[in-house]
């Protein structure tokens, strides 16, 4: 295959050789199961406990017990299990509270859950964001009270960018007796993250934002916190999810870790340059654009820019000549035609909304890639400009 530009890498990420390399042999000769009784199954627990602690280690949860095993982290299969499944224990272990409240730029894994729980009765209460996508204290103080039974918001946002106050906001829960989740996929291996430093209860991460692959994912329940299983059977991770567990993911999501954390500050100095470039690049040579987000506060890998008066999704298209891979708003809403309910929660213009590409860099990303971009992409908004009659009225007021 010709060269990929792949900059969408919040959408997904590359397995990273060596994690492909550590989790070869649990397809081959690796392949008991850790619930047998003789060793050839039975001893491969110990690796999932070595795996366990890596992902502890990433995101500074230090309690091991007696056995020197994290029982803070629960193997899931992906992020949108562990929202799931924190969101509803929570509810489940609260009957009599009703309300749950999350941002409004909260990912589909916990919006589309909550519009469910909705229909059941519950009050779901969103947050606002300004027009730079930030979350105001003085909103989450209104919010929350003493009918809540867990707030939920995300710690960076996956279309943006911006990181939230998460521990500012937990701080509001325990106050009011709700309890805390955050969905941390976009942001562990991205952002240095301490749980034994914060007072969050319940984190979900996804084994394919930071190259280990799909299929994996994990739910940090800090010790004393009560959970009620989403996945019934087994007695399978201290019977907490039953199912057999997904030896091979599990491996890998340790050995991702374990590079994240080895890696953290110089990868997070590359992306961040070359995201910067591309924005001041792209602002030098095309006219008519917004950068959306929180310039203080987001995360150093994503570039949301706004193509004023044409559509993302023609760019897309455009761009996909080139071997270009990025997306408009978040590759879940792709498909749809309606702009991305974050874009929209920040109140920007149709006009602005409906144009806006993500791009988002990895470890694996070069100058080159974003030369590359930078080379292909003014013809592109210029050519898409000369057929749009927003475009062409723009002036005409
Ligand atoms: N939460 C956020 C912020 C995400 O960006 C995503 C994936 O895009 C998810 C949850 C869902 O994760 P998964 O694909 O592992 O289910």
């Amino acid at each position: 295959m010709d060269r990929i530009i792949y900059v969408d890498n919040n959408a997904t990420t590359a397995v990273a050789p060596e994690v492909f390399e550590e989790m070869k042999p649990y397809f081959t000769e690796l392949y008991g199961n850790p619930s047998s009784m003789y060793r050839f199954g039975g001893e491969l627990g110990k690796d999932i406990e070595i795996a366990r602690n890596k992902v502890a280690d990433l995101i500074g949860s230090t309690y091991r017990d007696k056995d020197n095993k994290s029982s803070e982290i629960l193997f899931t299969s992906c992020g949108t299990e562990s929202d799931n499944a924190a969101i509803l224990s929570a509810l489940q272990l609260n009957p009599e509270k009703r309300k749950i409240v999350i941002s409004e730029v909260e990912h589909p894994a916990i919006l589309s859950l909550c519009k469910d729980i909705q229909r059941k009765g519950y009050i779901i209460e969103l947050i606002p964001v300004d027009k730079k996508g930030k979350i105001n204290l003085a909103d989450v103080e209104k919010a929350v009270d003493a009918n809540t039974a867990i707030v939920s918001v995300m710690w960076a946002n996956n279309e943006i960018g911006n990181i939230y106050p998460v521990n500012e906001i937990a701080k509001i829960a325990h106050k009011n007796g709700a309890l805390f989740h955050t969905d941390a996929v976009q942001a562990v291996g991205k952002v240095p993250i301490n749980m034994d430093e914060n007072e969050i209860d319940l984190l979900s991460l996804s084994g394919h934002k930071l190259h280990a692959p799909k299929g994996i994912g994990a739910l940090y329940i800090r010790r004393g916190t009560r959970f009620r299983p989403f996945i019934i059977g087994g007695h399978q991770e201290s019977s907490r999810r039953a199912g057999t567990e997904n030896l091979a993911g599990i491996v890998a999501l340790g050995k991702a870790c374990e590079l994240a954390k080895e890696n953290i500050e110089n990868e997070n100095i590359v992306v961040k340059k070359l995201r910067n470039s591309l924005e001041i690049k792209i602002a030098e040579q095309i006219s008519d654009i917004r950068i959306n987000g929180d310039f203080e506060n987001r995360l150093p890998n994503t570039a949301s820019i706004s193509f004023e008066y044409i559509e993302g999704e023609a760019i897309l298209m455009l761009l996909d000549q080139f071997n270009i891979c990025a997306s408009s708003g978040s590759a879940c809403t792709t498909g749809s035609l309606e702009p991305s309910h974050v874009l929209r929660a920040m109140g920007l213009p149709y006009t602005a909304a409906h144009g806006t590409i993500r791009f988002s860099f990895s470890r694996y990303n070069t100058q080159a890639d974003v030369d590359f971009i930078v080379e292909k992409l003014p013809p592109v908004i210029e050519k898409l400009r000369e057929y749009s009659p927003f475009w062409q009225d723009k002036d005409k007021k």
